[in-house]
């Protein structure tokens, strides 16, 4: 007999739920990627104690087909990769089947969901991977998922969680990123009752902006939109003065997925260049739109850092736009030539 065996799907789901969720941030974001995911124009967030104890979001999207609400928590279950091809041309948001079964084994959740507007839908109460209840109830059109006790099942991970302050500061970060890559979703994200953020959802990134960093600040951000033939940039940067003491700053989206990228952040800063005292970062948001056989999302599994097929290019495209930007709006000290 051999010692190998192939581990069972529970273990298998705690194991996945190690990467996938690192903290309550996380659950946050693979949440409200699959209301995007699911055509939302409203998503609710509601946490208590930072999210360790309480997590729901409320969007108005699809909904989940009633016979579909329990598979959706099975492993590498997805409805978003109809072919091995759609892995090099991913337009959604998920794709690896992986947040919910990984979510579901550390947490114990309720989903309830419904895809139509007969006012009926279907509840799924799944505790530690286990499930608990599965059937039809009362429920209006979209998705309202709650997730409580995260990693009770888990101390050894529970144990590494922050202060309450820390995670809730995690949880925001995350759900400022989402408003901005998406001005035309209305996010809502309320702590203990207290509302947090409140974007209106109307399509206007400076808006969004306002409601993240300040009225004041989103005075002194330009708008930017240039073009060829691989890559479309819009957004806004900062003027040279909205300085900040971190990267944090520098949020850069490409086709609606807020990502993290060394190259993007390295042409930023260079266009920028003797503009910015020492130590100093912009604030910029980067709205980039390419064909998805472009970027390779699938690096990564919370997929915030991605590759790009034609990275030099697609950095000097974005540092060239923002200079020559740049060179516009800075009132560039004039030597007056003396007859
Ligand atoms: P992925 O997003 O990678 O497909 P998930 O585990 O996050 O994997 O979700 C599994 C499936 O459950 C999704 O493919 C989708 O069909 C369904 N689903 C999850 N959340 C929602 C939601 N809020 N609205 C509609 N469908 C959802
Ligand atoms: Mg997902």
């Amino acid at each position: 007999m051999g010692k190998i065996v192939v581990l069972d799907e529970h273990i298998a789901n705690q194991i996945a739920a190690g990467e996938v969720v690192e903290r309550p941030s996380s659950v946050v974001k693979e949440l409200v990627e699959n209301a995007i995911d699911a055509g939302a124009t409203k998503i609710e967030v509601l946490i208590e104690e930072g999210g360790l104890e309480l997590i729901r979001v409320v969007d108005n999207g699809s909904g989940i087909d009633p016979e579909d609400c329990e598979a959706a928590f099975y492993r590498h279950a997805t409805s978003k990769l109809l072919s091995g091809r759609d892995l090099f041309q991913i337009r959604s948001l998920g794709f690896r089947g992986e947040a919910l079964p990984s979510i579901a084994a550390v947490s114990k959740v309720r989903l309830l969901s419904s895809n139509n507007d007969t006012g009926l839908g279907q509840v799924v109460v799944i505790e530690g991977g286990t499930l608990k209840e599965n059937e039809q109830t009362a429920a209006p059109k979209g998705t309202d998922i709650t997730i409580k006790e995260l990693f009770y099942n888990t101390p050894a991970r529970l144990k590494y969680m922050k202060t309450i302050q820390t995670e809730l500061g995690h949880v925001s970060d995350v759900m400022y990123r989402q408003a901005l890559a998406h001005p035309e979703i209305a996010f809502i994200l309320r702590h203990n009752g207290n509302t947090l953020l409140q974007s209106q959802g109307g399509g206007d990134m400076l808006q969004v902006i306002a409601s993240i960093y300040g009225i004041n600040t989103s005075k002194k951000m330009v708008s930017i939109s240039s073009e060829n033939l691989d890559y479309k940039l819009s957004g806004y940067i900062g003027l040279p003065e909205l300085t900040r003491s971190n990267r944090g700053g520098m949020s850069t989206i490409v086709n609606g997925r807020y990502i993290r990228n060394q190259g993007l952040h390295q042409a930023i800063l260079r266009a920028y260049h003797t503009l910015l005292p020492i130590n100093r970062y912009p604030l910029v948001v980067l709205m980039l739109d390419m064909h998805p056989s472009l970027v390779d999302v699938n690096v990564h599994p919370a997929k915030l850092e991605v590759r790009f097929s034609k990275e030099a290019e697609l950095n000097a495209f974005v540092e060239d736009s923002i200079r020559r930007l740049l060179s516009e709006q800075v009132l560039i000290p004039q030597v007056v030539k003396q007859n």
